[in-house]
Order: C-alpha cells, then structure tokens, then sequence
C-alpha cells in the first residue's frame, strides 16, 4: 500500500515533509513494515505551494483502514489548519495510481475534481480537507514512478525550538561537502560561501543533506554538528533529477510549464536593473526571452559572454513570457573576426583609411595596401553546460555533476 500526504503546512510552521518522518516512525511503532518513504517535488511554478512543492509517499505493508485513521489522526494534529491556504489532502492506495498523473503533476497542472476522480476510480481511500487541493499533491506523491532519483536525509528539530535561530555548525557543513562531495551536493555554496542547506523559515527542518545513496547522506550527516534533532529520515526522491524539463519549442510554451529549448542567440546580453542579465533567444521566426536573475550570481558571467548567432539549449521554467534559466548549453559559438587597417610593410606604423573602397594609407612613408588585417576575437566562452550556483538552484532541477539533462 502507499500513503500519499500534501499541503499541511503555511508559511508560518510546519512541513509535509516531517509529517511523513513522524508518520513512517508511527506506523513501523504500530507494526507496519515501512518500505520507502519518497519526497516527491512537484510543478516549482504552482501558484498555491507554500515553499518548495513538495509531497509525501509512504510505501508499507499493513491493515490499510488503520494506515488510514493513523494518517488523517497526524494530520489533525499537526496540520497547520488554522491557515486559509493549507487544505491537507490524505490519500492510501492498495493498488497502484496512474504515474501518469505524478508526471502531469511534476511538469504540468492538474484540477482538484481531476484528482478526486482518479482516486474514485482507483477505489483508494482518501480524505480532502477544506478545499482539498492537497488531495493533487498526495494523489500524485502515490502515483510517483521515478526514472532518475537521489536522496535527501532531512533532519528535524525539537519542537520547542522551532521559530528559534538554528544552531548548526558552519564549518561542519564545510567539512561534510568536502569529504563527501560528489556523492552529496548542494549542502553549502563553496563559489559563494554560503550555506545552502539549513532553512530559514520557521518549519521543523534542521537542514537536509543530498545525495547519490543513502549511504552517502548518511556519511556526509556524521560531519554535521548541531543543535540535537528530534527526528530523521531519509527520502528517496526525485530532486536533483530535472524531471520538470520538457522538450519545448520557442513560440509554443506555456506558462507555467519547465523546458529544455534550443535556438540562436539573437540579441547582445543585457544586464538590467537589479542585476538581472537578459538575451533574446531564437528559433524558426520565433523569439523568447531568457533571464538569469541577480541570486544566479557568477552564472550571470557566462551568459553575459554570449553573443548573437551562438547556438544554446536552456532549461528552465517559462514565466511572465521569459524562460528563467536553471542551466544552459552553449552548443556552438559564432566566430567573431574584427577587421582593422594594417600595419604597413615598409616602416611598420598602423595604416589609416585612404578614403571609401581606396583601402589603407600610411601617413608616414605613404605606402598603400588593399588589404586589411583580421584578427579572430577570443570568444572566452567554450561550448558546454554551465548551471546556476548552489545557492540559487531548484530542488527539481539535476546538478552538472550528476550528468547533463535526461532528454539532451
Ligand atoms: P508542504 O510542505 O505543505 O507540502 P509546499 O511548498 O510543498 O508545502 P503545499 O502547501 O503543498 O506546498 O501547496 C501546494 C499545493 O499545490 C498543494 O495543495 C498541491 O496539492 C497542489 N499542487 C501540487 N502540484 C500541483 C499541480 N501540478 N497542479 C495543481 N496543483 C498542484
């Protein structure tokens, strides 16, 4: 059977995420045989997710209708209910859901009535609160079919510090990426000296080590010294995955939607107010704008090298009519000649224009020559992927290190 959770949190508290840790230890406390427990991230441009849209799936063996009770009795009490915004959804299947539905969920949008449907089919028991639109995410979550996935050990805090700072040791986290880096990753920012894996806001999380195997996280984890966790778990889960990314073409993208898309550079990058670094890329007549925002930071350099006629593929989510780039391929780069008068044979001084369609002159020995000099420009820019910096990338989107984008 798997158990499906989403949307139990605001942003003032709480995290689905340790609903599910606190639920896989009642449930294996109450005698069911926990199998996987997965974080499975959806849609990042849906309107209603309170942080990262995330969902929750429990995998286990057990009497279904006490998974049930169990499961809707956690979130009773610890739901953020009071918030308008949080409508809670809880979902145990026997058989399994479409994952056609979890992959809608991952790249596209789904509808409340679509979900309920789909559930009502599938004979599963669930139970929407409010508005029920948790019931997609917890819906989708049991659906979930990984093609790529990694893991996430996410540690959680005693609930009476909650809200407080948190207390984790900077250079611990340091040292953790350090010994154990690629196998984990994103943990902290080396390039921009930041740590990128404990929270700010006021939910449960103490921070969250990713990775290529348990094994790893759990490795990476030993480095860590902090305040004392109340609770951890690890996930298996489709972050770092780029499972949002579809093959998309320019003139034919909806919003809302993450894509791969390939064309010409067709404008001299812009650097606009606040940082933010812009250029128009093109395709068949069609043309898109493609934004690399100020929190990219050094990325921002390597798209400011780019120039009219380099052939790119990006990825990222089309928003407000701009792609906004988690990644970035540049394919080919055009050849950039310059052309100056030459310097003259006989005494070596640059020549100047003898006039329109006359050539060059030297104005110091009046020598003339028809030819000019060209010199290739050093582009500084080699074809290859570059990513957004730790400190600014999406819990969907696969780092370099994992390899380039499924579908290129
Ligand atoms: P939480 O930790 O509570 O899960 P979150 O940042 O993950 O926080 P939610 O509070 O779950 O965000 O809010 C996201 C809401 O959007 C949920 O109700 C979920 O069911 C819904 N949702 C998720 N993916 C989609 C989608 N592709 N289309 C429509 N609704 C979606």
């Amino acid at each position: 059977m798997r158990i499906g959770i989403d949307d139990t949190d605001s942003p003032a508290g709480m995290c689905t995420t340790y609903l599910g840790a606190v639920l896989a230890s009642r449930l294996a406390r109450a005698g069911f045989r926990v199998t996987e427990t997965f974080l499975v991230r959806l849609n990042p441009n849906v309107i209603y997710k309170t942080r990262g849209n995330a969902a929750i799936c429990i995998a286990c063996e057990g009497d279904p209708d006490t998974a049930f009770t169990l499961t809707c009795g956690l979130v009773d009490e610890l739901a953020d209910l009071g918030c308008d915004a949080t409508n809670p959804g809880v979902v145990v299947a026997e058989h399994p859901l479409p994952s056609s539905f979890y992959r809608k969920a991952v790249q596209d949008f789904c509808g409340i009535d679509e979900a309920i449907s789909l559930l009502e089919k599938c004979g599963a028991r669930y139970r929407g609160y409010k508005n029920c639109r948790g019931l997609i995410g917890a819906a989708a979550a049991v659906a979930c079919d990984f093609d790529d996935a990694t893991w996430e050990l996410l540690s959680y805090r005693k609930p009476e510090r909650w809200g407080t700072p948190r207390s984790v040791d900077r250079q611990s986290l340091f040292s953790a990426e350090q010994e154990t880096w690629p196998h984990t990753w994103d943990s902290v920012d080396r390039e921009n000296d930041v740590v990128v894996c404990v929270p700010h806001t006021p939910d449960p999380v103490l921070f969250g080590i990713r990775g290529e195997s348990p094994a790893w996280v759990e490795t990476a984890r030993g480095w860590v010294r902090s305040e004392e966790p109340s609770i951890e778990q690890i996930f298996l889960t489709n972050q770092g995955t780029d499972a949002h990314l579809i093959p998309g073409r320019i003139g034919d993208l909806r919003e809302g939607c993450s894509y791969l898309v390939t064309g010409t550079v067709s404008s001299v990058p812009l650097t606009g107010n606040g940082g933010h670094v812009s250029f128009i890329l093109g395709d068949r007549g069609e043309s898109v704008r493609c934004m690399a925002y100020e929190p990219t930071k050094g990325f921002r350099d390597v798209i400011r090298l780019l120039l009219p006629g380099d052939e790119v593929t990006v990825a990222g989510s089309y928003k407000g009519g701009s792609i906004n780039l988690e990644k970035i391929q540049v394919r080919t780069v055009t050849r950039v000649v310059l052309t100056r008068p030459p310097h003259c044979g006989v005494c070596g001084k640059r020549m100047t224009s003898a006039g329109t369609g006359k050539g060059y002159k030297c104005r110091e020995c009046g020598n003339r020559s028809r030819e000019h000099e060209q010199t290739v420009v050093e582009r500084g820019l080699a074809c290859g992927w570059y990513e957004v910096p730790p400190s600014a990338r999406r819990h969907l989107a696969k780092p370099l290190i994992r390899g380039p984008p499924p579908t290129v």
